[in-house]
């Protein structure tokens, strides 16, 4: 069950979760953040760290942001193969 950053974080990205995150998963794209779910722990600290509460567990994203699911999938996964 890895972590999902859904809209609220778009044109916000201060990156906190970034910091915080211990196996550096979190990839910065243009607008946002998203998570790579390959490499997420779900360890969970990212998450009270967003001031905007724009992350969450993937079963617990709201039906509004489902999308984000499959977006920080590809988009994670993309970025993460750019950064190896
Ligand atoms: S749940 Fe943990 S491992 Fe996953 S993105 Fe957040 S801080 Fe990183
Ligand atoms: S802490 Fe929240 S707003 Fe900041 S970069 Fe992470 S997901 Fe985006």
């Amino acid at each position: 069950m890895p972590y999902v950053v859904t809209e609220a974080c778009i044109g916000v990205k201060d990156k906190s979760c970034m910091t915080v995150c211990p196996v550096d998963c979190i990839y910065e794209a243009e607008d946002m953040v998203f998570i790579n779910p390959d490499e997420c722990i779900d360890c969970g600290l990212c998450e009270p760290e967003c001031p905007v509460t724009a992350i969450f567990v993937d079963t617990d994203v709201p039906p509004n942001f489902r999308e984000y699911v499959e977006k920080n999938a590809v988009e994670g996964r993309r970025l993460a193969g750019e950064k190896k």
